[in-house]
């Protein structure tokens, strides 16, 4: 059955003065209606890329090297700018970390809701689109939103202004949602709103989620399955239970050994883990992680592991896996 979405061995690299960076090398994954996907990484592990790369936003010297990418089977990567734009907020809607970076300060809300309304609709009539601008704010949990309308976006509060983002995001009814960390700004109290907030909406209009996030707390809260990326890679993918109660890559384990404990203070921070993250100019040959991990092994320097199946779409790219399952696989010979 065909997914909402579905990302097939992605590639995307950058030109730059220095030498090629492949910031996204060979990822796959899909997400479904009602379903949240986290995407977990460090900075520079491609999360955002890739993301990019869905809604026509990867900017120059950025490039697709190789992959598809299809919603709702159609594909993205063959469509114009022109097309694109058409697709960003009536099909996918994106939201970033901060609401500036899409909110107009010299409009108000209510201005920039009805414009984002009117650029896919050109149909609907002045009130019919105030009227749809003000219900989608009260979506969000804004009151007195008559007040609202005519306000700018500095006269704002931070939590605020990223339900306005949220509400420009959704106003067109999108089919997937792009969340790029955006939590991460606001106080926990306020982060907690907005996450329950935007699973709540999920609900209502039965969207996809991709939440790109560094934060492991969130994804535990929001999500229904995670791919963890590393220099590009996606490391490990599966259930959001299988990856936090049986990880199977390294890497994912340091995560959530350095993961803070539930207490509400260092909650919003992940510890980084312990060395240094790859130069992406010149990649280790075999596995990215290898020069940060304590297990790593002469294969690993040489070879790229493969994905190893752990469970129900549960996967992990490590060499240590691939020993585990040789080894099952003679004890089973050995009973047989
Ligand atoms: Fe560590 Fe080797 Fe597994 Fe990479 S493949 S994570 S270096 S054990
Ligand atoms: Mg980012």
């Amino acid at each position: 059955k065909q997914k909402l979405l579905e990302v097939k061995n992605l590639h995307v690299s950058f030109f730059t003065p220095a030498g090629e960076v492949k910031a996204v090398n060979g990822i796959s994954y899909d997400v479904d209606y009602d379903e949240v996907m986290g995407i977990v990484g460090e900075s520079g592990s491609g999360k955002s890329v890739e993301a990019y790369s869905i809604i026509g936003l990867l900017q120059s010297p950025g490039k697709v090297m190789e992959g598809s990418i299809t919603l709702e089977g159609e594909d993205m990567l063959a469509k114009s700018p022109s097309e694109m734009i058409d697709y960003r907020g009536s099909q996918v809607a994106m939201i970033f970390q901060n609401p500036m970076t899409c909110l107009n300060p010299v409009y108000t809300i209510g201005n920039q809701l009805t414009e984002a309304l009117c650029a896919h609709d050109k149909s609907i009539s002045k009130e019919e689109a105030d009227k749809r601008a003000m219900e989608m704010l009260e979506q969000v949990g804004i009151n007195n939103v008559e007040k609202r309308m005519k306000q700018y976006p500095h006269e704002l509060s931070g939590g605020m202004r990223q339900r306005v983002m949220i509400a420009m995001g959704l106003i067109c009814h999108p089919k997937l949602l792009i969340a790029d960390e955006p939590t991460t700004a606001l106080d926990v109290t306020i982060q907690a709103q907005i996450l329950e907030l935007m699973k709540e909406l999920q609900k209502k209009n039965h969207m996809g989620i991709i939440f790109i996030t560094h934060n492991l707390g969130v994804v535990a809260e929001v999500c229904d399955k995670v791919s963890v990326m590393y220099a590009g890679k996606m490391v490990e993918q599966g259930p959001v239970d299988d990856i936090f109660y049986q990880p199977g890559h390294p890497y994912t384990m340091g995560l959530l050994r350095s993961m803070p404990r539930v207490d509400a203070e260092s909650y919003e921070r992940l510890i980084p883990i312990e060395g240094t993250p790859v130069d992406m100019l010149n990649p280790p040959e075999g596995c990215p992680f290898a020069p940060r991990c304590e297990h790593a092994m002469k294969v690993c320097l040489q070879k790229m592991p493969p994905y190893v199946e752990l469970g129900d779409n549960h996967r992990a790219a490590c060499w240590l896996r691939v020993q585990d399952a040789i080894n099952t696989q003679k004890e089973a010979q050995k009973k047989e």
